[in-house]
């Protein structure tokens, strides 16, 4: 077995890692080493290598080696702050060095008096299937005596090839800056699509910021990474597929941001929240007024009100020997356990809607964590039990995060405690309760609150939750919102005071929770929660019933899914059908291409749960920004203008056909109707079509299934009436639309104000297509987001629309506007905006015309 020696870079007193005062360095989370007080300022090599990474505040050092081991010396703790004043590189970002080789002066007078500390963390980054062995005792130790030893070098080399001597050097690595706009920074939902992103390509990636490098696989390490709007952030990977890697991962930031500004805006009435932090912001409102005697004042998460009894639950400590018996057993062990939990988690994630199949999706992603594991079996190895390794690993990770100034990165910490737990119990062969029983009409009265715990609550006896901590935007908040549970955090310690069983009212409109109120109050309080109770089930009723418009206009209201349980909110909130499934849920963040059988599953599933709706298929709108791991797809400059939609399936012929032929075999057959993506011209349509009838031919079915095309590009717009003549319906892709004719990406924040849909030259497309459908009698629907927009609405059904597909939750509230509105005052609208300048004026204009009718709630 080859070793490789590091050295010390400077004169000075050597010591642990644990005496960096920075979390992330002294949790390891970076990767292991020493740490040297220096005496000097002259830094060298501590070994031989590449300069991969020194910033031009020249604070720190990433030297790359032979076998591709990278060692980080970061001068000091919080010294990118510095901005570079007092260091001086004498070396330059890819130089090859020897050890020994001076790389960095600084003046340890102006480092010393501008840090937090001198104290250099000298890291292996990260430790993956390496050792450090020899380690030097604490004390004195002068420039290029040896700190440690590497060991398992081969299981490196294996796994990361160093880089051939004669290799171009563009061929191996890549790199990209940028400057993070996202409102929040690179929180928990970034941090997972980058890791996800990262893993889906052989290179080993990495990002950087304020000094600190992560493993761009580890979630846990992107959000310790303490990245927040307007910072900088490096990203960099190397080996063969380097530069895919990087265009991914930024990529990935776009995305995220596409994501923000979507959950900010263009929300219907009533859409239901999902596991965006972003959206999940708006309830999170202070109490109105200071609290009175016998009331408590909180922080809202999820609206409402409730009457009930105070509730408590139990919470099991689960005890763990720090010693382990053999490492090879523990490491077993933990792998099982990882592995039962992980079949639990989705067993009970394909039980929930959508924002607890997220939430779920996160804690896999800190279930399989590399840093995280890695520092398991570390400390497996070094003695310690699988229980007392994966806790202390869990907590380390907390630590980081606790340490940050940032509220929304502290809330994670329950979801790391969930997943330690889970992985405890699986450990001592037990597994969460599925099922926790409450008396009737609980509320729940908690220091805090774990995801898992409440979804094993009972919800039919769940009236309210009340926690003396928490978060209004943590995991267990935006779940709770979901499943519609009135719920109060930051309520403080006086809780602890309410007896158990105690009538309570809590007030999530105003804040308040009363901890012991009189009869009258109570009485008040029930009735408020009756009729709101028999408010909403009218809007249900009523959405139940097919939509038309005032004078009868028949209009159809479907709702867009992603799977079969957003099918049955949609069955259940009065869809009349599904408008737009997005399969790509199938195709995205796997290893393999789904199989027919797979694929035919899902879509049943799905057309059973809509009963006799019509389902619109949409075939899969994969490539550009959404990469698949199993699609070798080369990296586009812009992925917007790139392999993405219809043009990635007749690039994939195979697995289009795989995905027709279990769509064509979904029964009923005559309820599933197909819908091509991001079309330009009829050649695209007849390509498809001449698949579809050869596997129709194939399979020995006589009807030949409806087809539509996507209006998403201004081309298919102005074809409309070519496009027409090959297909049975349109469906306007309004987002797409939008961003493809103004030219603004539909995800970029400062343009957010901007992208908008009723923009006149975006309605003059929606004219073109509605058009061309009346001309041909053919149905033309929107599915975009603009559909749910209800100062959109009139002006759609002015243009000749007469499907609207929008979120689930959107349906009542659109239904309910139709019925509103007349068919003749909505094409006046709509003629009079088309010449309009500015979307600002059509929504002025539409927004007049609805007052005239009452109707701006
Ligand atoms: C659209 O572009 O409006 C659309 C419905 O497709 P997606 O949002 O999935 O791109
Ligand atoms: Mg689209």
């Amino acid at each position: 077995m080859s070793i490789l020696q590091i050295l010390a870079p400077f004169d000075g007193w050597c010591g642990t890692l644990d005496e960096v005062p920075d979390p992330v360095f002294a949790g390891r989370m970076l990767g292991d080493g020493v740490a040297i007080d220096p005496t000097t300022g002259i830094l060298v090599a501590p070994c031989a290598g590449e300069i991969v990474a020194l910033p031009a505040s020249a604070h720190a050092v990433s030297i790359r080696t032979a076998q591709g081991i990278d060692v980080l010396v970061h001068i000091g703790v919080d010294t990118v702050q510095l901005g570079g004043r007092g260091f001086d590189a004498r070396v330059r970002p890819g130089a090859s060095v020897r050890a020994g080789d001076e790389l960095i002066r600084f003046d340890l007078d102006v480092v010393a008096r501008g840090a937090k500390s001198l104290m250099t963390p000298i890291l292996v980054t990260p430790m993956d299937g390496l050792r450090l062995q020899q380690r030097r005792a604490p004390g004195l130790v002068s420039s290029g005596e040896v700190l440690f030893e590497i060991a398992g070098v081969e299981t490196r080399t294996t796994t990361t090839p160093p880089r051939a001597a004669n290799a171009p050097k563009e061929e191996a690595a890549a790199g990209h800056t940028l400057i993070v706009t996202l409102r929040h920074g690179l929180h928990a939902r970034p941090a997972a699509l980058l890791a996800q992103r990262a893993k889906a390509f052989g290179a080993q990636a990495s990002l950087s910021a304020h000094g600190r490098t992560a493993n761009a696989r580890s979630v846990v390490a992107i959000m310790a990474l303490g990245v927040r709007q307007g910072d900088e952030l490096s990203i960099q990977a190397s080996g063969a597929d380097a530069q895919q890697s990087v265009a991914s991962l930024v990529a990935g930031i776009q995305e995220a941001l596409r994501m923000e500004s979507a959950a900010g805006q263009g929300a219907a009435p009533d859409s239901s929240r999902t596991a965006s932090d972003s959206s999940k912001s708006a309830s999170t409102i202070a109490p109105r007024s200071t609290p009175a005697a016998g009331v408590l004042g909180g922080v809202i998460a999820v609206p409402g009100i409730a009457v009930g009894r105070a509730t408590r639950i139990e919470r099991r400590e689960i005890a763990v020997a720090e010693h382990g018996a053999d490492s090879g057993r523990e490491r077993a062990e933990l792998e099982q356990a990882r592995i039962n939990v992980r079949m639990r988690l989705e067993r009970v994630a394909a039980t929930g809607g959508a924002t607890r199949r997220e939430i779920i999706a996160a804690h896999l992603e800190f279930l399989d964590d590399p840093q995280v594991n890695e520092a398991a079996h570390e400390l497996i190895a070094a003695g310690k039990s699988a229980g007392f390794a994966w806790r202390t690993a869990i907590r380390r990770s907390i630590s980081a995060l606790q340490a940050l100034e940032d509220s929304r990165l502290r809330e994670r910490v329950d979801d790391l405690l969930d997943v330690e737990s889970h992985v405890l119990l699986a450990l001592a062969g037990e597994a969460r309760p599925m099922n926790i029983p409450l008396p009737e009409r609980a509320v729940l009265v908690a220091d805090d609150l774990l995801p898992s715990e409440l979804t094993a609550l009972d919800r039919a006896r769940l009236v309210a939750i009340c926690l003396s901590g928490g978060g209004a935007t943590s995991h267990v908040a935006i779940l709770a919102a979901a499943m519609d549970i009135p719920m109060l955090v930051g309520l403080g310690s006086g809780i602890r005071d309410i007896a158990d069983g105690a009538t309570v009212i809590v007030d999530a409109d105003a804040g308040t929770l009363q901890t012991a109120p009189a009869a009258p109050a109570i009485e008040q309080a029930r009735a408020a929660v009756e009729s709101r109770l028999m408010r909403r089930a009218k809007t249900l009723a009523e959405a139940q019933i097919e939509c038309r418009a005032l004078d009868g206009t028949r209009v159809e209201v479907f709702a867009n899914l992603g799977n079969v349980t957003d099918a049955a909110v949609a069955v259940a909130h009065g869809a009349e059908g599904c408008g737009l499934l997005r399969t790509e849920f199938l195709f995205i963040d796997r290893e393999t291409a789904p199989t027919e059988a797979e694929q035919l599953a899902a879509y049943q599933d799905i057309a059973v749960a809509l009963g006799p709706r019509p389902m619109i298929l949409r075939l899969m709108d994969v490539g550009g920004d959404k990469p698949l791991r199993y699609l070798p797809l080369p990296a586009e400059d812009n992925p917007a203008l790139g392999l993405r939609g219809v043009r990635t399936a007749l690039a994939h012929p195979d697995l289009m056909r795989t995905q027709l032929r279990a769509a064509l075999r979904v029964r009923p057959a005559g309820n599933v109707r197909l819908l091509i993506p991001m079309i330009t011209d009829a050649a695209e349509i007849l390509a498809v079509r001449g698949v579809i009838d050869e596997l129709e031919a194939e399979i020995g079915i006589a009807d030949r299934v409806e087809l539509g095309a996507m209006i998403e590009t201004p081309a298919a717009a102005l074809m409309a009436s070519g496009l027409i003549r090959e297909v049975d319906f349109l469906s306007i892709g309004s987002n797409d639309l939008t961003q493809y004719t103004l030219a603004m990406d539909r995800g970029h924040p400062e343009l957010a104000g901007r992208t908008d849909a009723l923009h006149p030259a975006v309605l003059k497309l929606v004219a073109a297509a509605a058009g061309a459908g009346a001309a041909a009698g053919k149905m033309v629907a929107v599915c975009g987001g603009v559909a749910a927009d209800r100062l959109a609405v009139p002006l759609l059904l002015g243009l000749g629309v007469r499907e609207l597909s929008v979120v689930p939750a959107a349906v009542p509230a659109i239904k309910r506007q139709i019925r509103s509105l007349r068919i003749n005052d909505c094409r006046e609208l709509a003629l009079r905006c088309l010449d309009l300048a500015s979307p600002g004026e059509v929504r002025a204009q539409a927004a007049e015309m609805l007052e005239s009718l009452g109707d701006m709630q």
